[in-house]
């Protein structure tokens, strides 16, 4: 597989925000990090990493083990990444927007849509009858939209992802 630092950091970032991202800077090349080390140069409270290492953890990207501070008495958690789990998530969030984009790409297929001008509602060809092809907001005659463009973009998109899926896997 050959997945981009930057094509894992837009996967952090879609997971977890800008701050996942720094985060897993942080993480990247280490084991066992102490929460306390990431919150300190991220400048961040422990329950903001936290937060973050819940994003985390939702896609099983990280491991955690904790340990008992004996003065204190609480727990400090040791964070290490999952880089396999990390690269497996990029890949199937990709094929997530795929599967998602090509049930789009069916709905308008298989519709006529009409909008109205003034962008208030788009309606199937059917719904747009019963309301005699008014906008039922502003009372504009509704116009119907070019089909074969929208489902030629989302063809594109497709395209070009699954293109980028390959690339990935090969
Ligand atoms: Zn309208």
């Amino acid at each position: 597989m050959k997945i981009s630092q930057k094509l894992i950091e837009d996967t952090i970032f879609e997971i977890a925000s800008k701050e996942g991202v720094l985060a897993y800077k942080i993480l990247k090349d280490k084991e066992n990090v102490n929460e306390f080390t990431i919150a300190e140069k991220l400048k961040l409270t422990i329950n903001q990493i936290r937060n973050i290492i819940y994003k985390f953890e939702q896609y099983n990207l990280i491991n955690s083990t904790r340990k008992k501070d004996r003065k204190k008495g609480w727990y400090i958690y040791f964070f290490t990444l999952n880089k396999k789990q990390i690269e497996d998530t990029v890949l199937q969030l990709k094929q997530n927007k795929i599967n998602i984009l090509k049930k789009q790409f069916d709905r308008e297929d298989s519709n006529n849509f009409y909008t109205c001008p003034n962008k208030c509602m788009r309606l199937t060809i059917e719904n747009a009858m019963e309301h005699q092809f008014m906008c039922a907001e502003c009372g504009t005659l509704l116009e119907p939209e070019d089909k074969d463009k929208n489902v030629a973009k989302i063809k594109k998109i497709v395209k070009d992802l699954e293109e980028e899926l390959e690339k990935i896997k090969a």
